[in-house]
C-alpha cells in the first residue's frame, strides 16, 4: 500500500498549487486527478480557454471595426474559426503539460483516476486498471465545482450546452441564447457576439453581474447593449428543449425564444459526487459545500478542503491562496488568506475588476466612506489606445482613509486591480496610493487620480 504525507484529490489551481507548495516544504505528496490533463476546470475548460478565445475574438473585432481609426486599412479579412480553436488548444495544452513538468520537478506522485475517501487516512483511486488503496497522514479535498442544473433545461451537448461546449462550437451560431447574466454569460456571450452571433442574454434579476458594484454593473450593461448584446432582465427561464432545426427557450410569463444554441450558465455547485465523504463523517452544507475552519480543517481529523468545493467566491486565485495557506498551516502552523483583498475580474471589453466592498455593502453595513472617481476619458494612455470608456471608483473609510473597495470598468482593469489589491493587503490609505509616483502616460494614473479625488482632488478633472 502506497503511503504519503499528503494526498491531494483534484489537480485544479487549488490542488496542484497546494501539492507543489507542500512538496517544496518537504512533504511526500501525491495528487489524484480523474481527467487525463492536469489543471482542473480553470486550465482545461475555464479561465484559460475562455481567455484565449476572448483575446482572439477581440483582435478580430478590433481588426474589423477599430484598426481604421489608427489609419490601418485592411482590404479583405475573414475568420478561420478552426484555426482560432487550434490556437486555444495549444495554449491549454502548453499549460496543462507544464503542470505535469512541475509535478515531476517537485517529485509529486501523480495518480490518474477518481479518488474517494475510504475511512480515516485512506483514499481509493479508481481507474481503468482497477482500484488501489493509498494511505496518508493528511488528505486535501480540492475537487472544485460543476455546472449547476436548472430544472427544465437539460444540456444535450448539441443545441443546449454549458460553458464547456460554448468554448468549442464548430461554427458561429446565428443566434445564441445565454441563460444567466453572470460572468460566464458575459464573457462567452462577448466572444460569440464578436465572431458574428446574435446574442440574447436572459437574466432573472433586474441587473447583470450580481455582487458587482451597482454603478459599475449599470455602466457595463449600457456598454454591452451598445456593442449589440440583447438583454432581457427580470426574466426567469423555466425550460429549454431541442427541436430538429432549433432550440426553444421557455420564459415565465413571456413568449418563448427560438435560437440555434443555448448556453446554460446560471452558476456552479461544489463537486463532491462519489467522494466518500460519509466514510469519514463529513456532511456538506445546504449549498453542497464542505464546511471548514479558518485553517481549512473539515470535521474529519486530517482531512482538509479548499477552493470551489468550500465557501467563498469560485475563483482560481482564491483556490490557489487557500491551497498554499492550507499546506503551510500543516507544515509550519502558520497561514493566512486575506479575504478582504481577493480581486475579481470579468474579461469582457472593457474589463471589469474589483477588490473589497461595494458601495451597497458599505451602506448596508453602516460604514461611513468617502468616494473618489476618475474617468478613463481624461487619461492620455487611454486616448492613445482609443479605449476611453469607463472609470475607477475608490471607496475609503471616512475617518481613517483606509481603502475599503476599488471598482474599475475600463481598459486592462484586470491588470490595474493588482495595485489596488496589494495596497489593500498592506492596509494602505487612499492618500498612500495618491502620493505614490505613477509612470506617465499609463492607465494606472486613473487609479492614482481616483485616490486623489477621495481627499485632495484629482488634477485632470
Ligand atoms: P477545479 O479547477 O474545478 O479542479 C478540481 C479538479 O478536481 C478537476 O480537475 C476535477 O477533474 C478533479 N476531481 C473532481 N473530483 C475528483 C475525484 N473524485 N477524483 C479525482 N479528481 C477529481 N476563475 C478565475 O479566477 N478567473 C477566470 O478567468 C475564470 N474563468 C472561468 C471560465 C469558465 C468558463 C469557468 C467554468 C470557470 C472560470 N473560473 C475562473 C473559475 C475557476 O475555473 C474555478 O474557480 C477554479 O478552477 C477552482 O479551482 P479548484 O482547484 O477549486 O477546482
Ligand atoms: P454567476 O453566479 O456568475 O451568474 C449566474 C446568473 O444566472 C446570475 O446572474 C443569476 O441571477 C442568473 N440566473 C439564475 N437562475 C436563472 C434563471 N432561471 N433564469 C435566468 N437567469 C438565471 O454564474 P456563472 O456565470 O455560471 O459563473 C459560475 C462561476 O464561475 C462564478 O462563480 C464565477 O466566479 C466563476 N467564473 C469566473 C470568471 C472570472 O473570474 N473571470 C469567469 C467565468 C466564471
Amino acid at each position: 500500500m502506497n503511503s504519503h504525507d499528503l494526498i491531494v484529490i483534484g489537480a485544479g489551481p487549488g490542488g496542484y498549487v497546494a501539492a507543489i507548495r507542500a512538496a517544496q516544504l518537504g512533504m511526500n505528496v501525491a495528487c489524484i486527478e480523474k481527467e487525463s490533463a492536469l489543471g482542473g476546470t480553470c486550465l482545461r475548460v475555464g479561465c484559460i480557454p475562455s481567455k484565449a478565445l476572448l483575446e482572439s475574438s477581440e483582435l478580430y473585432e478590433e481588426a474589423k471595426h477599430s484598426f481604421d481609426k489608427h489609419g490601418i486599412m485592411i482590404d479583405k479579412m475573414s475568420l478561420d474559426l478552426d484555426a482560432m480553436m487550434q490556437r486555444k488548444k495549444r495554449v491549454v495544452d502548453g499549460l496543462t503539460k507544464g503542470i505535469a513538468g512541475l509535478f515531476k520537478k517537485n517529485k509529486i506522485t501523480h495518480y490518474q483516476g477518481r479518488g474517494r475517501l475510504a475511512g480515516p487516512g485512506q483514499v481509493v483511486v479508481a481507474s481503468a486498471e482497477g482500484e488501489q488503496t493509498l494511505t496518508a497522514t493528511h488528505i486535501l479535498i480540492a475537487t472544485g465545482s460543476k455546472v449547476a442544473r436548472l430544472p427544465g433545461v437539460e444540456p444535450d451537448g448539441e443545441r443546449i450546452g454549458t460553458s464547456t461546449e460554448a468554448l468549442s462550437y464548430s461554427k458561429v451560431p446565428d443566434h445564441l441564447v445565454v441563460i444567466g447574466g453572470g460572468v460566464i454569460g458575459l464573457e462567452l456571450g462577448s466572444v460569440w457576439r464578436r465572431l458574428g452571433s446574435r446574442v440574447t442574454v436572459l437574466e432573472y434579476l433586474d441587473r447583470i453581474m450580481p455582487g458587482t458594484d451597482n454603478e459599475v454593473a449599470a455602466a457595463a450593461l449600457k456598454l454591452f447593449k451598445k456593442q449589440g448584446i440583447e438583454f432581457h432582465l427580470g426574466c426567469r427561464v423555466t425550460g429549454a428543449s431541442s427541436k430538429k432545426k432549433h432550440a426553444r427557450v421557455e420564459i415565465d410569463g413571456q413568449d418563448p425564444i427560438e435560437c440555434n444554441k443555448v448556453l446554460l450558465c446560471t452558476g456552479r455547485v461544489p463537486m463532491t459526487d462519489g467522494l466518500g465523504l460519509e466514510s469519514v463523517g463529513i456532511q456538506v452544507d445546504k449549498r453542497g459545500r464542505i464546511p471548514v475552519s479558518a485553517d481549512f480543517k473539515t470535521t474529519a481529523d486530517g482531512v482538509y478542503a479548499i477552493g470551489d468545493v468550500i465557501e467563498g467566491p469560485m475563483l482560481a486565485h482564491k483556490a490557489e491562496e487557500e491551497g498554499i495557506a492550507c499546506v503551510e498551516e500543516i507544515a509550519t502552523g502558520h497561514s493566512h488568506v486575506d479575504y478582504n483583498a481577493i480581486p475579481s475580474v470579468a474579461y469582457t471589453h472593457p474589463e471589469i475588476a474589483s477588490v473589497g466592498k461595494t458601495e451597497e455593502q458599505l451602506t448596508e453595513e453602516g460604514i461611513e466612506y468617502r468616494k473618489g472617481k476618475f474617468s478613463f476619458m481624461a487619461n492620455g494612455r487611454a486616448k492613445a489606445l482609443n479605449q476611453t470608456d469607463g472609470f475607477v471608483k475608490v471607496l475609503a473609510d471616512a475617518k481613517t482613509d483606509r481603502l475599503l473597495g476599488v471598482h474599475i470598468i475600463g481598459p486592462r482593469a484586470g491588470d490595474l486591480i493588482a495595485e489596488a489589491a496589494t495596497a489593500m493587503a498592506f492596509s494602505a490609505s487612499s492618500e498612500d496610493v495618491a502620493r505614490a509616483c505613477h509612470a506617465h502616460p499609463t492607465l494606472a494614473e486613473v487609479l492614482k487620480e481616483a485616490c486623489m479625488a477621495v481627499t485632495s482632488g484629482a488634477i485632470h478633472s
